[in-house]
């Protein structure tokens, strides 16, 4: 490889502009802490420096969520308040309350392995408490929880819990008017109330996702804790698009043209020949696919950048490659083609790659896969 060829394939970070998604997420939100949420390897974007870009940008919190997460932000010297809510049994909980990470608890047995952990580390442990208030998925139900919380309040009282957090998650934040967005604050506030009328002090009480902290002001308590948002995404075209929000793209994924042919009309391209030149035309490589998280859902419809046109994934998306048709065009090998990215120099974004797919930008963003380079810039 030479000094000015590009990589296979590589996806752009750019921490700026996701320093200024969390400055923007911050206006949109006055007075509420922020919780960075870079779990699943910060959506794709590289968990460690996305966390530390957001703590440049002045959150006060990192999100993440399993404890092995919340381990490796430590490990790698993060800082400041760090909470992590996915739990299975055996998780290490001991070392997650060495490392002072909140952890958040649903269910009286889960606590119970926290308190042990403080026995043992000699150590109070904080703990979050999560309420289920209508997302059915992870979180107290409203009927145990007057026994979690008392069982909390039993381990506050001697010292080895400190309930820092009273929190939730919604379900349908992302479709505005959805009725389920004000059922679920109503429950919230019930389930608050009765914790702090139990005598619970939480410093913070939460449960703001992207979509809420853009468009549900009254749903922001203490601290907002969005993810998608902070990496320049739209939660869902219903909400609006990036722009629409003063939000940038952070990851632009691109490769360069591994080979560039002519074939005749009439030549099935990719695995199945779900595409056949329709004339003499030029077949272009991107060496890309489903093993770096492209999505094979996006055969015949996922859109590429190559010298200013778009052009579309032609046939099937392989494990490592696709090709597109270049019509009469004849780029030189190692030309750029972009998959997505910002959109601002005409490049496709997530949220294309997700319409073609028939998925979400979350998926999009977060599957690139472990062989594409992170590039930071
Ligand atoms: N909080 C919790 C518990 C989550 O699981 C997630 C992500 O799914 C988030 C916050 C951030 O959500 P979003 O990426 O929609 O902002």
């Amino acid at each position: 490889m030479t000094d000015t060829a590009l990589p296979r394939v590589r996806a752009e970070i750019d921490l700026a502009a996701l320093r200024a998604n969390v400055r923007t997420l911050r206006a949109h939100a006055p007075g509420a802490a922020f919780m960075a949420v870079v779990k699943a390897d910060g959506y794709g974007h590289g968990m460690v420096p996305c966390a530390k870009a957001a703590l440049d940008a002045g959150a006060e919190w990192i999100g993440t969520a399993t404890p092995e997460e919340a381990l490796a932000l430590r490990a790698a010297g993060v800082g400041g308040r760090l909470m992590c809510w996915l739990w299975t049994p055996g998780s290490p909980w001991r070392e997650a309350v060495e490392a002072d990470v909140d952890v958040s608890v649903s269910r009286v047995g889960a606590l119970a392995e926290v308190v042990a952990a403080a026995r043992a580390a000699g150590r109070t442990a904080r703990v979050q408490l999560k309420a289920d208030t209508g997302l059915g998925r992870n979180g107290c139900m409203p009927d145990d929880w007057p026994e979690l919380v008392g069982e909390a309040l039993r381990a506050e009282a001697d010292g080895l819990v400190k309930v820092t957090g009273l929190w939730s998650h919604f379900a349908c934040a992302d479709e505005p008017g959805h009725p389920s967005i004000a059922l679920q604050l109503r429950t919230f506030r019930e389930m608050v109330g009765y914790a702090e009328q139990a005598g619970v002090r939480p410093e913070v009480r939460h449960i703001a996702n992207s979509p809420a902290t853009l468009t549900l002001p009254e749903t922001h308590f203490d601290l907002v804790r969005p993810g998608i948002a902070m990496y320049g995404v739209s939660p869902s075209p219903e909400i609006g698009t990036p722009e629409d929000f003063g939000l940038r793209p952070v990851m632009t994924v691109a490769a360069a043209l591994a080979h560039v042919k002519r074939a005749p009309a009439g030549h099935g391209v990719s695995y199945g020949h779900h595409y056949t030149t329709a004339g003499e035309t030029t077949l272009g490589l991107v060496p890309a696919g489903y093993g770096d998280g492209i999505p094979r859902h996006a055969s015949g419809a996922g859109p590429v950048l190559v010298d200013g046109k778009w052009r579309t994934a032609a046939g099937r998306i392989a494990m490592d490659q696709f090709v597109v048709d270049l019509g009469g065009d004849e780029p030189e090998v190692g030309t750029e083609a972009v998959l997505f990215g910002p959109g601002d120099r005409g490049e496709p974004t997530a949220e294309d790659w997700a319409r073609a797919a028939g998925t979400i930008a979350y998926e999009i963003v977060t599957r690139i896969g472990a062989r594409v380079p992170r590039v930071y810039v």
